[in-house]
Order: structure tokens, then C-alpha cells, then sequence
């Protein structure tokens, strides 16, 4: 039914579906449909009509598209000596080129490959770029990246001292989820960023990266609070800063879930009170 939506509702569908999922929330009572507000805005009302009991259903369908399984992420690659690990991620950025792998190259201004330290402890996993990315060709450098910043700098440490990296290194149009098939596409690269990063912790800012990086999809809300294992590396898991900026009353529990990050990391965590 949402193929006849118009592109902005479409869109404000998919972003409402991505607020309540970055909260963790998949599941949700649907309301009985007025037939006349559906005729308003072009969508055939399901059938049967008026169920009177609510009815769940997953908050995922039919907004975000089927998901193929996950295809296996590649087995992880020896440890890249220090010295060598700048030039590992050149090969990777050589080897990417001006890549055309999948369909969101013919939106892109700029490739987004990464930025920091390959050498560094710490690495953040985003989903893609937005407008701002896609214009400077760096991840995080709009207003979700200046709370990136604010949150690196709570804990202690610079950005030029972190790794940042996207699931998809190209602008998904409107900053739309990127797809199934563009996520297997792009992410073996951001596996071998990983590898070569091999960062101590790892955090996934939102559902989409928890999702390809566990290689599960799972509410948010059941993956924070806790260390998983990926690729040689310690996994936390918190919201996307986009969604903080949305609501920032969550902006406690994600700092809850950096505080974990930092104890893996034997940061100093600030005095209480
Ligand atoms: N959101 C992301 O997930 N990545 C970016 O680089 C910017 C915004």
C-alpha cells in the first residue's frame, strides 16, 4: 500500500518507522482505518475494514523493504601491524575507487570512506551519509556530527583520535535506510576497515548499524546496555546521534552506554554528583 503514497509522505512514514525503531519499538496497535482520510491521501484502505480489536503488526512492514538474509560477513583478516595500518586503508580507499558497485552512486556528490585513526581504540559505525557528508566527503560533519563530537569529547578523547566509519559509503537518496542489497554491497569494505582499525571497542550508532554488524536485525532497546563480540572486537551498541537530536531526553541513556564503552576501554569515567 505505501507504493502509492506520495514521495513526502512515503518519507515521513520512513521517518517516523526509523524514530520508533532507533527507540527500539516494533511492534504497535493499529488503529480501525477511516476509509475517507485513506481516499484523502490516495491509499486503498485493507481489507477487511472495521476490525474493532486491534491488531499488532510489525512496525517494519510494509515501510522498509523485506530484508534478504544477511549474507556472511567475511572471516576477519589477520592483524595489520601499526605501522602499516595507514596504508592498508589507502589500499582499501584505492580499491574502492569511484565505485559503482550498487545504484546509490548515481546520487552521490562525494564517497564517504571514513575518517580518524586507523591506529585508533575507539571506532563509531554510522549508517550513511546524509546531505552535509555527501557535500564534504567525511562522515559526521553535520548537526548528528557535531553531537558525535560532543559525545567523543565527554569521553575524554579528541575525534582525530577515533575512527568513523558509515555501513554505506554513499548518500542513500533522501537518507533513506539504505537496502538490503546496497548494504551487502558496501559493508564488506567496512569490514576491512574494521579489520584493519581492529579497535578495541567498537560502537554502532543505531539500529541500522547494530543490524550489519551483528548481522541480526533486533530492536535497539534489546541490544544497549550490554557487550557483544564482532570481528575480533567488543560491540556497544547506542542510538544514532540523529535520533538524540530528535528526542534528547535520550541523550542519558546514550551516555549510559558510552560509560560502558569507556570501562572497556579503562577511560576515566567523571566523577559523580
Ligand atoms: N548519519 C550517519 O549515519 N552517518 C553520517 O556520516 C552522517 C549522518
Amino acid at each position: 500500500m505505501a507504493q502509492s503514497l506520495d514521495p513526502a509522505t512515503r518519507q515521513a512514514l520512513l521517518d517516523r518507522v526509523r524514530f520508533y525503531r532507533d527507540l527500539g519499538l516494533t511492534e504497535f496497535y493499529r488503529r480501525p482505518v477511516d476509509p475517507a482520510m485513506m481516499a484523502r491521501i490516495n491509499v486503498a484502505p485493507d481489507e477487511p475494514q472495521a476490525e474493532p480489536t486491534p491488531q499488532t503488526f510489525q512496525l517494519e512492514e510494509p515501510t522498509i523493504p523485506p530484508r534478504k538474509p544477511f549474507p556472511n560477513a567475511p572471516a576477519v583478516a589477520a592483524a595489520v601491524p601499526t605501522a602499516e595500518r595507514s596504508a592498508a586503508m589507502q589500499l582499501i580507499r584505492e580499491e574502492l575507487g569511484e565505485c559503482t558497485r550498487c545504484a546509490l552512486h548515481k546520487g552521490r556528490n562525494k564517497l564517504v570512506f571514513g575518517d580518524g585513526s586507523p591506529m585508533a581504540r575507539l571506532m563509531f559505525v554510522g549508517e550513511g551519509p546524509g546531505a552535509d557528508e555527501d557535500t564534504q566527503g567525511l562522515p559526521f560533519v553535520g548537526k548528528a556530527g557535531q553531537l558525535l563530537n560532543n559525545m567523543i569529547a565527554a569521553m575524554g578523547l579528541k575525534r582525530e583520535e577515533v575512527y568513523i566509519a558509515n555501513v554505506v559509503k554513499c548518500r542513500p537518496p533522501n537518507n533513506r535506510v539504505p537496502e538490503p542489497e546496497e548494504g551487502a554491497t558496501c559493508s564488506p569494505f567496512l569490514f576491512r576497515q574494521i579489520d584493519v582499525v581492529r579497535p578495541e571497542v567498537l560502537v554502532a550508532l543505531g539500529a541500522t548499524a547494530a543490524t550489519w554488524l551483528l548481522g541480526t536485525r533486533q530492536p535497539l532497546a534489546g541490544l544497549r546496555g550490554r557487550v557483544h563480540g564482532v570481528r575480533a572486537t567488543k560491540l556497544i551498541v547506542t542510538y544514532h546521534p540523529a535520533y538524540l537530536l530528535r528526542d534528547p531526553r535520550q541523550k542519558k541513556e546514550a551516555w549510559a552506554d558510552l560509560q560502558i564503552a569507556m570501562k572497556e576501554l579503562g577511560l576515566k569515567l567523571p566523577e559523580r554528583g
